[in-house]
């Protein structure tokens, strides 16, 4: 068992359990493939209005936007569907899926777009020329090209103006043995319907739970293998 499902939070707001990656890498220590972090979604616990995973990844990443919203940086967003044959609406929440066969890593011509050991895919925004290939990659729509000169930045974030980004699964805080700050805040202040962990740690919740329930991966089909994983759609 790792750190990451021994320590348990019950939050006061509503008794809402969440695994909490105990465990920090000691500084200088790379991360290791024994590790593959990712996401559960339950989109039955989602609601279409609600957005509070996307305001605190703004937040936590300094996303300040220019109220242009088709090109705004967005790591997180808010995808509604519709079964046209019942009828059936989700409000689903998408990022970058993390892929273990990332079809941005394989097109980057700079080696900016590059997959860490635990499976995190991130952008070297020092290295990245702003080609956009990844954006044209990556099937998920979730990367985004910063256009304008960044103000309001976080210091675990260097944006550049010409250069490309997404969702780092707020690699910050899991190194430093603390959530995504969408799936801390979707638990306090929603539903919980986020639940992080290592998918490689058989006792892990996540992965007890991908194991013994029906769970869904966007596009699976096209073989890139997210490690982002969705319920009731
Ligand atoms: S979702 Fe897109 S950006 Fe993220 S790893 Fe997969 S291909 Fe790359």
């Amino acid at each position: 068992m790792t750190d990451l499902s021994r320590r348990q939070v019950i939050l006061a707001s509503g008794a809402i359990l969440i695994a909490t990656p105990a465990a920090a890498r000691q500084a200088g220590q790379p991360a290791t493939s024994s590790q593959r972090w990712g996401l559960l979604i339950d989109t039955a616990k989602c609601g279409a209005e609600c957005t509070i995973c996307v305001d605190a990844c703004k937040a936590e990443m300094g996303l300040g936007g220019h109220d242009r919203p088709r090109t705004d940086a967005q790591y997180i967003r808010k995808v509604n569907v519709r079964d046209p044959a019942s009828g059936a609406a989700h409000s689903v929440p998408v990022m970058c899926q993390h892929c273990a066969k990332p079809a941005c890593v394989d097109v980057c011509p700079t080696g900016a777009s590059m997959k860490r050991a635990d499976g995190i895919v991130l952008v070297d925004r020092h290295i990245c020329i702003g080609c956009r290939y990844c954006m044209m990659a990556c099937p998920y729509k979730a990367r985004s090209f910063a256009h304008e000169e960044q103000t309001g930045q976080q210091p675990h974030l260097p944006r550049g103006k010409g250069t490309v980004e997404g969702c780092t699964l707020c690699v910050h805080r899991i190194d430093e043995g603390k959530m995504p700050a969408c799936v801390e805040a979707c638990a306090s202040r929603a539903k919980g319907a986020m639940l992080f962990g290592d998918l490689n740690d058989q006792s892990s919740e996540i992965a007890q739970r991908v194991a013994r329930e029906a769970t869904t991966r966007i596009r699976a089909d096209l073989g890139l293998e997210p490690a982002v994983r969705y319920q009731g759609i």
